[in-house]
């Protein structure tokens, strides 16, 4: 069976509070809207328009198999 190395703590750290800014590796507050370092804009994604953009994706395959059913080959 495989050991784990002794010499890793158990756990990695918890995650500070905030998030790691991808561009300058800063940590800016939850709810940042730039990062406070080097003023990029955050990456975080919308997640209305993520839900949004699966419900059209679904509306789009159901009319895609409604026309495969109904047209005349
Ligand atoms: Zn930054």
């Amino acid at each position: 069976m495989h050991m784990p190395d002794p010499n890793l703590p158990p756990n990695p750290p918890p995650n500070p509070p905030g998030t790691r800014c991808l561009y300058c590796g800063g940590i800016y507050p939850l709810g940042a809207d730039r990062c406070p370092q080097c003023q990029a804009p955050t990456h975080h994604r919308p997640r209305a328009r993520l839900r949004q953009f699966r419900w059209f994706v679904a509306l789009l395959a159901l009319l895609c198999l409604i026309l495969i059913l109904w047209l005349p080959r």
